[in-house]
């Protein structure tokens, strides 16, 4: 019987590199040697992994890095997950998109792209290389070849100064772009509470969407270790190179499970309970605000946020069929 509020796990948070070619202020990936070191994931491994997953109940797999476009394999993992009927996410920081499109096509079901500044030279200080004028040729090239695309906007306090900006941008570009706060996992300085307030604004702005339930959850300290509302391993795993399940999450990874073919063993298993057991309870899950692990638990429950979760969602539903 499986332990938690959801009886199946509903997502996938598949890093297929850890490699990337930004050097973004807000990451340490790209400082840490000893992911660096980790060889990528193998198509062979991935393709074994997704049988798994479905057979597992999830419907939603995230390929994610690093930047997973670096990953040579990565059309045909895209295809073997879609074929399986997953909904399949790509999450980039786009620069590369445009070169790969074509061994993309029908392949995903949405990107997800990053974007924190309008301005060129602001985005080379902040994401470590020049390459904004890119990143929007990426866009526009995904736009016209009728590819689903949303931008993310992750805000700290040195950019929330750009927020109208990318507003506009949405509205001039008919693109959804979701706003999001920089949250803290190495040290680094998470947005500011107020500034939680000023993402708030544009809630109803065309183009903008948030969750309302995270922002609060955010402006709110995040997951208390006492009452914790994380769901990682539960509503959420992450595989990871080489061919891992990394407990409890990628950001504070204690310990990793070699999967060698058995992922779904390991998951029926008595002792996936024993892997999770410390989940939202151990020193550095106090305050901790990293959204993917936390979302259904406004759903699975009478949680508070329910009707702003729901609102959300509404929200998301206009924008998804808002003109693109
Ligand atoms: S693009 Fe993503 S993985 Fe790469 S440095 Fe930036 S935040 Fe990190
Ligand atoms: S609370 Fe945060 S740090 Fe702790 S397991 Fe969950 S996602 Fe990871």
């Amino acid at each position: 019987m499986y332990m938690g509020i959801s009886k199946t796990p509903y997502f996938c948070n598949y890093f297929v590199t850890y490699r990337c070619n930004s050097k973004c202020q807000f990451c340490n990936f790209w400082r840490n040697q000893k992911l660096l070191n980790k060889p990528d994931v193998k198509l062979s491994d991935v393709k074994k992994n997704l049988d798994d997953l479905s057979m597992m109940g999830v419907t939603v797999v995230d390929f994610v890095g690093g930047e997973p476009l670096l990953h040579k394999d990565l059309p045909e993992m895209l295809s073997y997950a879609k074929n399986l009927g997953f909904f399949v996410k790509l999450s980039t920081n786009g620069l590369l998109y445009e070169s790969r499109a074509h061994e993309l096509k029908g392949n995903v079901t949405r990107i997800y792209a990053s974007l924190d500044t309008t301005n060129a030279d602001e985005y080379s200080v902040i994401r470590g290389t020049d390459a904004y004028d890119q990143l929007v040729s990426s866009i526009k090239c995904a736009k016209s070849m009728n590819q689903d695309i949303c931008l993310i906007s992750t805000f700290t306090d040195n950019t929330i100064k750009n927020i109208e900006q990318i507003a506009s941008f949405a509205k001039e570009f008919k693109i959804n772009i979701i706003f999001h706060p920089c949250f803290s996992y190495f040290g680094n300085a998470p947005l500011s509470r107020e500034h939680i307030n000023t993402i708030k604004k544009y809630f109803w702005h065309p183009y903008i969407r948030m969750s309302l339930t995270d922002l609060d959850f955010f402006y709110n300290g995040g997951n208390d270790i006492h009452k914790p509302s994380c769901l990682a391993g539960k509503s959420t795993i992450d595989i990871g190179p080489p061919n891992d399940i990394l407990i409890p999450c990628l950001h504070n990874c204690t310990n990793t499970i070699k999967i060698n073919g058995h992922l779904s063993s390991l998951f029926f298993s008595n002792e996936w309970a024993k892997y999770y057991r410390d989940v939202g309870r151990m020193e550095f899950c106090n305050h901790c605000s990293i959204d993917c692990y936390f979302g259904l638990s406004y759903w699975d429950k009478l949680h508070h946020g329910f009707l702003k979760a729901n609102l959300s969602y509404l929200k998301t539903v206009i924008e998804t069929i808002r003109p693109h």
